[in-house]
């Protein structure tokens, strides 16, 4: 049995008894783990707010070898993002990244440069930002901690810049083609101009200044799209769907 401690943000949260939650967490050093709150539940429970997706914790938890599941043994809430759960849109869009990493990384997987660009969007919607663009740029974010970011500078066949066409991606091998190179690709997705610009702004900036981009809403939806179907081409992990009426239609 191994006690464990650090900070962590939470991911998620569901019933495991009348009286316990399992508390899905994103920790500094130590990847994504669950653990499970006893009397997190019951009226008497002193943890309440701290439990709440997004909120901060210092945590000291115990793990059995071998398990994917550890026990909460304390919890001391650091941070608690109030503005951004006043807020509808940035609550969604919250809800969204929250959801977002806790699909792609497994139990145990994740880094610190995960923990600090979930931290930094956070800091981003606290702050006001603007939740229009928020989710392509941390889609590409993401892809870029996980050594995803494709090159997107040159044609991949002829090696040529492309210009203000619209190119095509190859979502198997991340190589853009040019208009002058029709030759199919595995899988590929076309992109304008602006869209691959915008692509490679994001990915040449840091977490903490990433979010202050803003993109227009059809080179939004070219993004996220493409950045999806990278992510899960390559991360072998399936998104979570969008929820109701509010989902972008494309
Ligand atoms: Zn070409």
């Amino acid at each position: 049995m191994a006690i464990l401690n650090d900070e962590a943000i939470v991911l998620g949260a569901s019933p495991f008894s009348n009286t316990s939650l399992i508390v899905t967490f994103l920790t500094k050093e130590q990847g994504k783990v669950r653990l499970v709150a006893k009397g997190a539940r019951s009226a008497k429970s002193r943890m309440g707010v701290g439990l709440e997706p997004a909120s901060e914790n210092h945590l000291e938890w115990s793990r059995r070898t071998g398990s994917g599941l550890g026990t909460m043994r304390k919890c001391e809430t650091t941070r608690v993002y109030q503005r951004l759960w006043k807020n509808y849109e940035a609550m969604r869009m919250a809800s969204r990244l929250l959801k977002i990493l806790d699909a792609v990384l497994g139990v145990d997987e994740g880094e610190s440069a995960h923990f600090w660009l979930l931290r930094s969007s956070l800091e981003a919607l606290e702050a006001g930002a603007g939740a229009a663009s928020m989710e392509g740029v941390f889609l590409l974010m993401l892809l870029k901690t996980m050594g995803l970011d494709p090159s997107l500078d040159y044609c991949a066949a002829c090696e040529k810049r492309p210009g203000s066409e619209t190119t095509r991606f190859d979502i198997a091998t991340g190589e853009l083609r040019c208009a002058r190179c029709p030759e199919p690709t595995a899988r590929e997705m076309h992109l304008r101009a602006g869209a691959v610009a915008a692509m490679k702004e994001v990915f040449r900036l840091t977490p903490e200044k990433c979010f202050s981009i803003r993109f227009a809403a059809p080179l939004e939806r070219e993004i996220i799209g493409c950045a999806e179907a990278f992510l899960q081409y390559h991360g072998g992990k399936s998104l979570p769907r969008r929820s109701g009426q509010t989902s972008v239609s494309r």
